[in-house]
């Protein structure tokens, strides 16, 4: 194994999408498992499947390519780029969207290649990222009727990413209603109604999830066990589907305040010290340039985490009872940020188990 190794358990995050699909099959509502934090690595996206997924979703094209070869309906989650609709109509069978002209870019590319692409409809009720604004969604379908090549799928909506707002009743409700009218007003079934990510969770488990809404797209309740809405533990998941591994190079004993005038750090900040005296530290062969530092856990708990700069990390291992040394290595839990940066760094090595 090579290091820094970004360790990989495929049976814990099959597991994790099963527990998360039976709860959701429980309401009638489908699992798409999205697979952009790691950035559709197929053994993982393979995993997914066999736990149940309905679709695979993903933000990028680049990602979707590489799993092009599994039999499951994809999902393109971030709205399309118009310089790249025909990758998208190959690449995905649904696409969200949000844009009328990105729509009728789609459109015009599924009539040249003889097909028909599937479009979920984003609705914002108010976490201002991507959606037609919830007061012009039922407006906004009648251009999308008479365009030929797409195929009004549903319509969904995204909370909790840009404005943190949390899905309740009353804004999914909305969202139902929304769905009705444009149904009725078109006289149209709309197959999905897409009911947010895994801040959605919690509303399945207190089974108050407004009935109607038949899809969630999850992605860090299976790869990390979270329920993001409140921030808790999904019962019975794991959080080690994901271990980092880095190898310390340096372990020596040195004072815990540095010797001379401080200035600021290798990234302009103005670090603080605490006096503890002479303490055991290691230095790890991994840095910011790989990971976000702060998102890293320790999974032997009485080390501490003093820092990094872009190559290198710095741990206090004084209290530990595990005796380290040069070419040990030591494992950590992520959290998204943490696993998203090292999934995305070619110097970190993927390492399936
Ligand atoms: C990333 C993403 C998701 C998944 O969000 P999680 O919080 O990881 O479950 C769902 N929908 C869209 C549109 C996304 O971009």
């Amino acid at each position: 194994m090579s290091y820094p190794s970004l360790k990989i358990d495929v049976k814990k995050l099959e597991h994790n999408t099963r527990i998360l699909v039976d709860r959701c099959a429980k309401h009638n509502i489908s699992v798409a498992a999205v697979s952009k934090v790691f950035c559709a690595l197929p053994e993982l996206v393979e995993a997914m499947i066999r736990g149940g997924a309905s679709y695979i979703a993903e933000s990028r094209i680049e990602n979707l390519k590489k799993i092009e070869h599994l039999n499951i309906p994809k999902i393109l989650l971030r709205i399309p780029m118009l310089s790249n609709v025909d990758d998208v109509i190959k690449y995905a069978d649904i696409s969200l969207n949000s844009e009328y002209t990105v729509i009728k870019a789609l459109s015009e590319a599924a009539l040249k290649h003889g097909m028909t692409h599937d479009i979920i409809l984003m609705v914002d009720l108010g976490d201002l990222r991507e959606g037609v604004w919830m007061d012009d969604a039922v407006e906004f379908v009648d251009k999308l009727i008479g365009l030929k090549g797409i195929n009004l799928k549903g319509i969904g909506t995204n909370l909790t990413c840009y404005g943190a707002v949390i899905p309740k009743v009353d804004n999914l409700s909305k969202l139902l209603e929304i769905a009705k009218a444009i149904e009725d007003k078109h006289s149209i079934k709309l197959d999905i109604i897409s009911g947010g990510n895994s801040s959605s969770i919690y509303l399945i488990d207190d089974g108050s999830i407004p009935k109607g809404i038949n899809n969630v797209r999850l992605g860090e309740s299976i790869v990390l066990g979270n329920e993001t809405a409140y921030g808790n533990r999904i019962k019975d998941s794991y959080n080690d589907c994901f271990v980092l591994s880095a190898e310390i190079v340096e372990l020596k004993e040195k004072p815990s305040i540095p010797i001379g005038e401080i200035g600021v750090d290798a990234f302009g900040e103005k670090p603080v010290f605490e006096d503890r005296g002479l303490r055991k530290r290691a230095i790890l062969a991994i840095g910011k340039q790989d990971v976000k530092v702060d998102g890293l856990i320790p999974m032997d708990d009485r080390l501490i985490v003093l820092g990094a700069s872009s190559d290198h990390m710095i741990i206090d291992v004084t209290d530990s009872s595990t005796k380290y040394q040069v070419g040990d290595h030591i494992d950590f839990l992520l959290d998204y940020g943490a696993l998203l940066a090292l999934s995305t760094s070619k110097y970190v090595s993927k390492n399936i188990i």
